[in-house]
């Protein structure tokens, strides 16, 4: 070894010892289970069931309350349980162009449309653990079956909605937007819930990532009107909007 190399080897090794410190203070956020693409809705976990497609243990504990619920004449179904990020924003899009369509500003639109939908890629159905309840022992199904007055008294669900209510958290499932009316962000779903046990990890890892360079995303109609005050907002309520159950 000349002296030049020498020289070179002693500095690279000098740099070596200094890694693993610098190493060190880039992994000191908490590690991830999920990936983000996950976490958006944009790569599918690993879903259970042939209809209604759940994470492993959320498929299990839908199961084991259907077969129950069974029992009392109800045929427990979702509605909707997986959607991946490209289905969201379908949704949105198709929403978002109809009211216009109806006369809306664009800004209208949103702001009408995030009281019962989700801007893609913060939708909790992208996590596979959540489910939209119905009941098709009920014929004819009616039209609009996410309609909160199915779920009232004298509605189709009625029954369905009795037996959630005494029933459902043995299961492990837990209302996620409530009917309080202190709450602001998405209106009263009560249909839709989380199994907490599945969704409560996820949702601790969601909110740490930077899900807004995921709604910054041109397919999504509207997304130039995403300004950081309408996200903040759109994050303190709509999705941290939730009870302390599914906030644990
Ligand atoms: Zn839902």
């Amino acid at each position: 070894m000349n002296r030049k190399t020498f020289i070179k080897g002693v500095a690279s090794a000098g740099v070596l010892a200094t890694l693993p410190q610098f190493m060190w203070t880039q992994t000191t956020q908490p590690s991830r289970k999920y990936s983000i693409m996950e976490l958006v809705g944009k790569r599918k976990p690993e879903l259970f069931g042939t209809d209604i497609k759940l994470r492993q243990r959320s498929f299990e504990a839908f199961s084991d309350l259907q077969v129950d619920a069974f029992k009392v004449g109800l045929n427990v179904y979702s509605q909707s349980s997986y959607r991946s990020f490209d289905h969201q924003k379908q949704i949105w899009n198709r929403k978002i162009k109809k009211s216009i369509q109806n006369g809306l500003t664009p800004m209208q639109a949103i702001i009408e449309l995030i009281q019962s939908s989700t801007i893609p890629g913060t939708s909790r159905h992208h996590w596979g653990t959540e489910v939209d309840f119905i009941d098709m022992a009920v014929q004819p199904q009616p039209l609009d079956r996410l309609d909160v007055k199915n779920y009232k008294a004298g509605g189709v669900y009625e029954h369905l909605q009795y037996w959630l209510l005494d029933n459902v958290e043995k299961y492990g499932f837990f209302l996620t937007y409530t009917d309080d009316p202190n709450r602001k962000g998405f209106k009263y779903e009560p249909w839709h819930y989380s199994f907490a046990e599945e969704a409560n990890p996820i949702f601790k890892e969601f909110i740490n990532i930077n899900w807004k360079e995921h709604v910054q995303d041109i397919s999504i109609s509207g997304t130039h009107l995403f300004t950081p005050e309408f996200l903040d907002k759109y994050y303190r309520e709509n999705i941290l909007g939730i009870p302390a159950s599914l906030l644990k």
